[in-house]
């Protein structure tokens, strides 16, 4: 059954050979930067771009465009900027916040966002598997003050039903921890990898199960999705979303009104919109605090208070995400 999504997966848009052809537009093959693509190579399911709006300025096509831009060198761009490198409590798991602790379970992702401040992340070092599992759920085991465990990654649920139930059903042995929080872009970029045995796993936990998408334009959420949100809403999984804030993809009042509004007809909170990490190769996506802030007072005037995410920041050290008010 789960042969599905996998062999979705290997249909991805992995060249620009792949991409040209996906979208029949030969002009990409000049915007397409190859430089850029040896430090992060491209990738993208194939119906992540079937509803591409205009092809020279789509909102979605350029979230995942290997882009000149991105070569250039600019001063004040790190490589971990959010300091996760330092707050690596054993391999894979990240304990910056008090009581919640995030679990890198793959450094893999089915898709490559190109602003990502995981881009440069050493995945292979940093990423949970079977031979440094034990140090990490001991320290699970320790630390009672852990209530929440976040899987993230790369996308956690890149790997197989089989490995995240055990993985599930290892971490709810340990008493303390009540709730369960999956963070991923998987939903809505490949919905078939929500299949009913990831559903049913999710359904029996005894955590309280929550799932937070990653969305940064209505466009993303169309018919090809629809159902799998509302199957997971159906089974009684709080559907929250994170978004980037992007210039040119979404730094518009009224994109981000008709990104929340397209939430809410799915099913899903606005929980969080994030100003950019200062990631080296990713500075033409900045958007100035300031101007994020009058663009949180545009959009408050066309959006009910429950369809407004909150704008924050990640600063390296600090014991929880900083709201900008
Ligand atoms: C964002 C984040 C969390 C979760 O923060 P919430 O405000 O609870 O969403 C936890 N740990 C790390 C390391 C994070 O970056
Ligand atoms: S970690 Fe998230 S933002 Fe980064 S490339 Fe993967 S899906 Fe995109």
């Amino acid at each position: 059954m789960s042969i599905d999504w996998q062999q979705q997966l290997c249909n991805n848009i992995k060249s620009v050979d792949d991409l040209i052809k996906t979208t029949a537009n030969e002009k990409l093959r000049t915007v397409f930067s190859s430089h850029a693509n040896q430090q992060f190579k491209i990738k993208i399911p194939t119906g992540f771009l079937s509803n591409l709006s205009d092809i020279e300025n789509d909102p979605l096509l350029k979230q995942v465009l290997p882009h000149a831009n991105e070569t250039q060198l600019t001063e004040g761009y790190l490589h971990d900027p959010v300091g996760d490198m330092d707050a690596m409590a054993t391999p894979g798991l990240i304990h910056k916040y008090k009581n919640r602790v995030l679990f890198i379970v793959t450094g893999a992702c089915a898709i490559h966002c190109r602003y990502c401040f995981r881009r440069h992340f050493p995945y292979s070092d940093a990423q949970i598997n079977k031979e440094n599992w034990e140090p990490a759920f001991n320290y699970l085991r320790e630390h009672s003050e852990i209530s929440e465990i976040i899987l993230s990654g790369g996308d956690p649920l890149m790997v197989s039903n089989e490995k995240l139930n055990y993985l599930i059903q290892q971490l709810e042995q340990i008493e303390h921890i009540k709730r369960l929080r999956i963070h991923t872009r998987i939903p809505s970029v490949l919905p078939e990898r929500i299949d009913s045995e990831l559903i049913s796993i999710l359904q029996n936990s005894r955590f309280l199960v929550s799932l937070v998408t990653h969305i940064n334009h209505a466009n993303e959420l169309n018919e090809s999705n629809k159902g799998v949100f509302k199957q997971l809403k159906q089974s009684e999984i709080q559907l929250l979303n994170q978004s980037v804030l992007l210039a040119n993809v979404n730094n518009q009042a009224k994109i981000l009104i008709e990104l929340s509004e397209k939430l809410y007809e799915y099913g899903i909170l606005p929980y969080y919109l994030h100003l950019l990490d200062p990631v080296q190769g990713a500075a033409h996506f900045f958007v100035k605090e300031a101007d994020a802030i009058s663009l949180m007072d545009e959009i408050r005037q066309g959006l009910p208070g429950y369809l407004m995410p909150n704008l924050v920041k990640e600063i390296a050290g600090e014991q929880a995400k900083t709201r900008i008010l």
